[in-house]
């Protein structure tokens, strides 16, 4: 199992020594890797960006003081250059770089440059003259839905040399199973962690969240976790306290594959994954025809300014025609998909 814990952003150097104190104190049970962002791929330009290299030196002293192994997202060859030179463990690709495969290239590039460098320099005292030396590339899967690009991803990292995990941080703020369970078929040999924190964007639901991980045999998590969330410059409401991963934790640990005795064979955990799929489908499936009724109501709202009657039956002559075609492509009983368009208009009449 590994557990990365530690903020969104680096915002300065009390808070991150703050948050890293208070990681190391949960409990000896757990041991954590530290992460924090300096270079913040932030959706707008007039959010907080992130404090850069300086924050590197920061997590230089998490490591130092607290014997932490450290982590931090790139997104360019130069981040990866500064990120290498400050000793960093573990580097990540954020979710949006992720989606471009040349940016993942570059960096993958960069790495394996950076390391073939530093491959036969022998141990000296000045730390920049030292072999490079890189635990783990972090993947997070891609913004867009896409398994193929995300093992692609993968593909392009593993030839670094350096071990790849794979992080399921889900799309916007919703878990991704269906594309999880495929990169997992397909790559069972690569690790996967769960990203909580991204993939409610609500610190209320990482607790439960958190579960998945021994329900889907996955292999750990990283963990938003700030000592004031309240006042974070970035990913403010997902994010959530030491204590609060402390406790999360210890109330799950019963059930977690502490040893791997007591992790049951991997098969087992399939119907888990495919009801993983079954419960994001019916999510999706719930919110089209919530927000079919949304469009339905606003459409009975111009038909009465208009004067129309609710019932057009040439219209839903159109929608029959369109759902029997539908239903053959896609494999569907006529009956079936027939009854269900009934029961979608009927409630749509209604809400008009
Ligand atoms: C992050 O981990 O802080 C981050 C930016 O994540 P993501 O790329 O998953 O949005
Ligand atoms: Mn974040």
């Amino acid at each position: 199992m590994i557990y990365i814990a530690g903020p969104c952003s680096a915002e300065s150097r009390e808070q991150v020594l703050e948050t890293a104190e208070a990681l190391s104190r949960i409990n000896a049970r757990w041991s954590f890797i530290f992460r924090a962002g300096v270079w913040k791929p932030r959706t707008s330009p007039h959010t907080f960006q992130g404090v850069g290299e300086e924050g590197l030196e920061w997590l230089k002293e998490v490591k130092e003081r607290y014997g932490m192994e450290i982590a931090t997202e790139v997104a360019t060859p130069e981040h990866v250059e500064a990120a290498l030179k400050a000793r960093v463990d573990y580097l990540w690709i954020g979710a949006r770089s992720s989606a471009n495969p040349i940016v993942v290239q570059e960096i993958a590039t960069a790495i394996g440059d950076r390391l073939r460098l530093t491959e036969h320099r022998p141990a000296s005292p000045d730390r920049t003259q030292t072999k490079t030396i890189l635990k783990g590339i972090l993947i997070k899967n891609p913004v867009n839905n896409d398994a193929g690009l995300w093992i692609g991803n993968i593909e392009r990292l593993e030839k670094t040399g350096v071990p790849v995990f794979a992080v399921h941080r889900g799309c916007g703020h919703q878990p991704c199973w269906a594309m999880a369970h495929a990169v997992r078929l397909a790559r069972p040999d690569i690790p996967m962690l769960l990203d909580p924190s991204h993939m409610s964007g609500d610190a209320k639901k990482v607790p439960e969240l958190m579960k998945k991980i021994e329900e889907l045999g996955l292999d750990g998590a990283m963990v938003e976790v700030h000592c004031r969330p309240e006042e974070a410059l970035s990913d403010a409401k997902q994010q959530i306290t030491p204590t609060q991963l402390g406790n999360t934790l210890d109330s799950i640990v019963s059930r977690l594959c502490l040893a791997s005795l007591i992790c049951p064979p991997s098969e087992e955990k399939e119907l888990n994954w495919l009801r993983a799929e079954i419960d994001e489908l019916d999510e999706r499936l719930w919110e089209t025809i919530s927000a079919r009724m949304d469009v339905s109501r606003r459409i009975g709202k111009w038909k009465k300014a208009h004067d129309v009657a609710p019932l057009q039956p040439k219209r839903f002559q159109q929608l029959s025609e369109q759902v029997a075609h539908f239903a053959k492509e896609n494999g569907l009983s006529a009956d079936f998909a027939q009854e269900v368009l009934k029961l979608i208009h009927e409630e749509s009449l209604r809400q008009q």
